[in-house]
């Protein structure tokens, strides 16, 4: 655990305060590393493009409430 506050890469609306803490809104697990092959599936990109083109038009969206919708 470290002390730096970063903000979700993703959807910038939550501050990981611990490693491999989950952001409720867009379910991006701050890993350290940012890339496929941390403990995300997918890579940061997809993340970013699956928030913006689905999570964001959910309401009140959360992760841990509604999941991953289908792509
Ligand atoms: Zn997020």
């Amino acid at each position: 655990m470290n002390n730096q506050t970063d903000v979700c890469p993703v959807c910038g609306k939550y501050t990981f305060c611990e490693d491999f803490d989950i952001c409720p809104f867009c379910g991006w697990e701050d890993d350290g590393i940012c890339e496929e092959g941390g403990a995300n599936t997918l890579s940061l990109s997809d993340y970013k493009k699956r928030y913006e083109k689905y999570l964001k038009l959910i309401d009140n969206y959360t992760w841990e409430k509604h999941g991953y919708p289908e792509i």
